[in-house]
């Protein structure tokens, strides 16, 4: 560790930040200060970097860069794995490369806005997806070691909540993929709009057409509510689409982190089983871990006559 701080004490003449971070155990590392750069693991943000290429670096062990805009300068952000003790750290270097690089590819002073939405865009593209324009799988992938850890070390609850939509398959078949697409669309949308947005919630599509809710700082109880709020949302707006207004359900299913899962995979499992629960209860209904009944069921298709049963409007 000494040659390592020797090291960054070189890099340091090179880069306006070099650093060893560690994103699943922020608080072994010295807190460092920077006023032009909010982050997490420099401990002057609550909040880590939507894209975090340190992240990226420790899961994949490869090297990652990006370019970021911040305080209308343009930063280079370089993280690269590395083996400390026996567990993968990040070494992050960032320079400012507005006076060089930058200035080659802005044409005119007052130009850069679309510059810099273009590589905000950038940025938001490997963690959207395309069709929803919500998070995606490798957001899920990325963020959810993090919460898990986060929520060790403040000693803090969060719950997972995992949402499919029933018969989706039928309505695919009924009405055509692209109808299907504007369905998935609309759900995701709704629950995106109908989560806390400031308390850092977030809202990811895990596949086909399921979502995962990640409710931060929210015991079980609390949870099952939410999760309840959308199904019924869900149940009760009318869909506009080119075959005309549809409505469809969902199942939901809640976990709230235990302490005990490892890790993500055990995390997503335990929630996985709360929505297999659901679907076995009928479907349009909300099943999480420590909870006996399900919602009342309005709605109880099965997968032969449901197509009939969705309703036009
Ligand atoms: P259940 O109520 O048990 O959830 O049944 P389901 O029909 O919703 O589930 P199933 O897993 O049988 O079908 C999921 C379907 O989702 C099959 C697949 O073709 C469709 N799908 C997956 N991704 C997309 C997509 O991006 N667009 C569209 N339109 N369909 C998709
Ligand atoms: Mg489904
Ligand atoms: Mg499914």
């Amino acid at each position: 560790m000494t040659t390592l701080l020797t090291d960054l004490t070189i890099l340091e003449k090179y880069y306006d930040i070099a650093r060893v971070i560690d994103p699943l155990a922020p608080a072994s590392l010295p807190p460092a200060v920077c006023s032009l750069w909010d982050c997490y693991h420099l401990g002057n943000s609550a909040h880590t970097c939507k894209n975090c290429v340190s992240l990226q670096a420790i899961q994949q062990k490869e090297t990652f860069i990006k370019i970021e805009v911040r305080q209308e300068k343009f930063f280079m952000i370089t993280a690269m794995p590395l083996e400390i003790d026996g567990h993968t750290a990040a070494l992050e270097l960032i320079k400012c490369i507005s006076e060089k690089t930058a200035e080659s590819f802005l044409p005119l002073p007052g130009k850069s806005t679309n510059l810099y939405r273009a590589i905000a865009e950038l940025n938001d593209l490997t963690i959207k997806d395309a069709l929803t324009n919500i998070y995606n799988r490798r957001y899920i992938d990325e963020q959810l070691p993090l919460e898990i850890s986060l929520s060790q070390q403040q000693n803090l609850p969060f719950s997972v909540v995992m949402a499919d939509i029933d018969y989706f398959k039928q309505i695919n078949d009924q009405y055509g993929h692209s109808v299907g697409d504007e369905i998935l669309k609309f759900f995701a949308a709704q629950l995106q709009n109908n989560i806390r947005q400031k308390n850092s919630d977030w809202v990811a599509r895990y596949g086909g057409e399921e979502f995962l809710i990640v409710l931060i700082n929210c015991p079980e109880g609390p949870a099952y509510q939410v999760a309840e709020q959308l199904r019924k949302i869900i149940e009760q707006t009318p869909i506009s689409t080119s075959a005309g207004q549809l409505h469809i359900t969902a199942s939901f299913g809640v976990h709230t982190f235990s302490g005990q899962e490892t890790d993500l995979h055990q995390l997503i499992d335990k929630v996985d089983n709360q929505l297999y629960h659901a679907k076995q209860a009928g479907r349009n209904c909300t099943a999480s871990t420590n909870r006996k009944k399900f919602s009342r069921i309005k709605f109880t298709g099965n997968s032969a006559n449901h197509v009939k049963k969705l309703r036009r409007f």
